[in-house]
């Protein structure tokens, strides 16, 4: 064991059926400071790569019973781990790109394990810094002059808390979280509105038109929810 100040120590499973490039691959990840799994066999590798919490997959091509191809595909229905993939093939290689089966990374075998090390970093490093951002996204949605506290339900605009109702919140919310995608006011009532509830897709436009008398300047030319004539609304990034 390496001591890593506290911090926990990265888990990585390398999934590989040749023993001497997936010790080498341990070994050296391992001196890096990482807690390695190893499987040789597709179906174990796959089975423990759903079922247990890895930060990273190693994961070649070839191998006996379930190849990589299958493993990938099935793993990125489920998590969202960085998955790079090892082949001895360049064809291969080509081939599981144009797949686009969620792979975030190639290698060509053979390769230099600090190579390999220094990939792993990178790949770990960005995931982290994903994980955190949507973990932070749960509670603030922030864009341009308006803040959002989605667990506290307040609205700051330039600095300046506005109140709103709870659909008005929901509303803006929703769109906020959203940028940029025009939604219809059929799909808005849904969203927001459950099916029981009385009304009509009018209710929207009321909102929006609610809304907009906090959030705009100018409600004739809003800054942040735009209508788009014949379709619906949209939140501008
Ligand atoms: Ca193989």
């Amino acid at each position: 064991m390496i001591d890593t100040g506290g911090k926990r120590m990265s888990r990585i499973l390398i999934v590989e059926d040749e023993d001497a490039i997936a010790d080498l691959e341990r070994d050296y990840l391992e001196l890096s400071g990482f807690e390695v799994e190893m499987e040789s066999s597709g179906e174990r590798g796959l089975k423990r790569s759903l079922e247990e919490d890895f930060d990273l997959m190693i994961l070649d091509l070839m191998l006996p019973e379930i190849d990589g191809f299958e493993i990938c595909r099935q793993v990125r229905e489920k998590k969202n781990l960085p998955i790079i993939m090892v082949s001895a093939k360049k064809d291969d290689i080509d081939k599981i790109r144009g797949l686009g089966l969620g792979a975030d990374d190639y290698m060509t075998k053979p390769f230099s394990p600090s190579e390999l090390v220094a990939r792993v970093k990178a790949h770990l490093a960005r995931y982290e810094r994903l994980v955190n951002s949507s973990v932070q996204g749960n509670d603030i949605v922030e864009i341009r002059g308006i803040k959002i506290d989605k667990t506290a339900r307040r609205v700051w605009i330039n600095g300046e808390e506005k109140s709103f109702t709870t659909k008005e919140f929901d509303l803006l919310t929703f769109l906020a979280q959203n940028p940029n995608h025009v939604f219809t006011k059929e799909e808005l009532f849904r969203e927001i509105w459950d099916m029981e509830s009385i009304g009509d897709i009018a209710t929207v436009t009321v909102h929006i038109k609610k809304i907009r008398e906090k959030i705009e300047k100018q409600s004739s030319k809003p800054e942040y929810i735009e209508t788009i004539w014949g379709v619906g609304y949209r939140f501008k990034r």
